[in-house]
């Protein structure tokens, strides 16, 4: 990878939040971290202390002598540091005025205002973390729940890193083995050699799947189950939605960008990330029938990875509830038979049989079995994989692409080797399948691919 001089120069950002807070942190990475806060503070001379200190005193202005603020400043010199440069984070008082003026000052001494996820890049760029952990660090800031937060800290720690790492392990112990063997050809080396490609491309492609098989749940976890309530007006889906979103249980975030004015909503139901489509569409009460109509609905399935469909349980199915029973026959679905408290008209056993699919019965008014419900959701979601609680997930597009690449190279060595290909042709795909595999974890990543990716981190990460 090509690296130009400006990437080891120093660079510095405002690391929290951007607003009122008990404190801030303005962080520094670079060879003249030390020197430029040095030249700003009162207090020990800061190329002095020891590493992995902090260190009290006030930040100066050094042309007027005005003191800024009081603070504590954390000095981590090389390499045991995130970025593996020195480090230097400045606590200041939190607020807006003092933390900017702090960073103005940094920057005015010889500092440079960092990209977004630029220290994360710099922690892939000297070799301390992988691409799959540098993408685990956006993902744990990111993480809407606990559970996709471990997930996360368990690519951090590097899980799939050392996955991927065995399987180009494998591969390459292999074309080293074709080198030989092409160097000293002997009888039937070839045979020996071809069989040998077939071999490893099998043996690694069933490990893609067994990975692509938790990318569905991955990728789930980290973005939010896309999930629409749909059924007919009075069904009780505002009702389901209020239950879902009251107190603890509803994260709501701000979607960045967006020209509509729109919040996406968020609940977790026991660790799922469920992210809600449609939700103004269920809150509008006025004219409910014109507008909840099975139109609607099916424009909210498009989007789905999961759809709760209430039926009344008071009544029998009507041809609109037949329709949506069929619109959402190949999604992932949970039948919800709401109202049991008026009675009961439908069977729950019956239309469990005649639509496969799970189907619980509530009254959402008076709270009944709703838990049931959100162990449905869960289980439905899971599909056992929590179970096994060390399970490598695959959480993001980037990474599933890419496996599915080296996937299509190793089965083009099988059916070459199939088909009697020489085998410095064979090999050209194995390799191909190596190079992908180093994509993932960025041992063979281009330059821009790894620009863009730590663009979308945030501002001081
Ligand atoms: P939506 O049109 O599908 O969003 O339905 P709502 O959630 O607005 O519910 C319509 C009416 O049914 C409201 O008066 C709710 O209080 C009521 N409702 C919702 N769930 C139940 C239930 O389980 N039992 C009974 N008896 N009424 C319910």
């Amino acid at each position: 990878m090509v690296q130009t001089l400006t990437e080891f120069d120093t660079i510095a950002a405002i690391s929290t939040p951007i607003g009122e807070g008990g404190i801030s942190i303005v962080r520094l990475s670079g060879e003249a971290a030390v020197p430029i806060v040095n030249q700003i503070f009162k207090g020990k001379n800061l190329t002095k202390v020891p590493s992995h200190t902090i260190n009290y005193g006030h930040i100066i202005d050094p042309e007027t002598k005005q003191v800024i603020d009081e603070v504590m400043v954390s000095v981590m010199r090389a390499p045991k540091t995130f970025t593996r440069e020195d480090i230097v984070e400045i606590n200041c008082h939190g607020g807006i005025v003092v933390t900017n003026r702090i960073l103005q000052l940094l920057l005015g001494h010889g500092a440079r205002m960092a990209d977004a996820g630029e220290f994360t890049k710099r922690a892939f760029m000297n070799g301390r973390i992988d691409l799959t952990q540098a993408e685990s660090v956006m993902d744990i800031v990111r993480a809407k729940t606990d559970k996709a937060r471990e997930v996360a800290e368990k690519q951090l720690e590097g899980g799939l890193l050392t996955k991927i790492q065995a399987m180009r392990q494998e591969i390459l112990d292999t074309l080293a083995n074709v080198e030989v063997n092409i160097d000293y050809p002997e009888y039937d080396a070839d045979t020996i050699t071809a069989k040998q490609m077939a071999g490893v491309s099998k043996s690694v492609i069933a490990k893609i799947e067994r990975l692509l098989t938790t990318a569905s749940e991955g990728t789930a976890l980290r973005n939010g189950l896309a999930t629409a309530i749909i059924g007919q007006p009075n069904v009780g889906k505002s009702s389901l939605l209020n239950y879902l979103t009251k107190s603890d249980k509803a994260i709501v975030t701000d979607v960045a960008g967006t020209t509509r004015d729109t919040l996406e909503e968020y609940v977790s139901v026991k660790g799922v990330p469920l992210k809600l489509i449609d939700t103004a569409g269920i809150r509008q009460t006025d004219n409910k029938v014109e507008k909840i109509g099975v139109e609607r609905s099916k424009k909210a399935l498009d989007q789905a990875d999961l759809v709760l469909l209430l039926l009344d349980a008071s009544h029998d199915l009507t041809p609109a509830d037949q329709e949506l029973i069929a619109a959402t026959a190949n999604k992932k679905r949970i039948i919800i038979l709401n109202k049991t408290d008026l009675g009961q008209q439908l069977n729950k056993e019956e239309l469990e049989t005649t639509t496969a699919s799970e189907v619980i019965a509530t009254s959402i008014l008076q709270e009944q079995n709703l838990t049931q419900l959100e162990d449905a959701i869960k289980q439905l979601f899971f599909n056992g994989i929590e179970n096994s609680n060390d399970e490598v997930l695959v959480t993001n597009q980037r990474q599933v692409g890419l496996l599915q690449k080296a996937k299509k190279q190793l089965e083009d060595v099988i059916i070459a080797v199939n088909d009697e290909v020489p085998v410095d042709i064979v090999q050209i795909d194995l390799n191909g399948a190596w190079d992908t595999l180093g994509e993932i974890t960025g041992e063979s990543s281009p330059d821009e691919l790894v620009n863009e990716l730590f663009s979308q981190f945030c501002l001081g990460k």
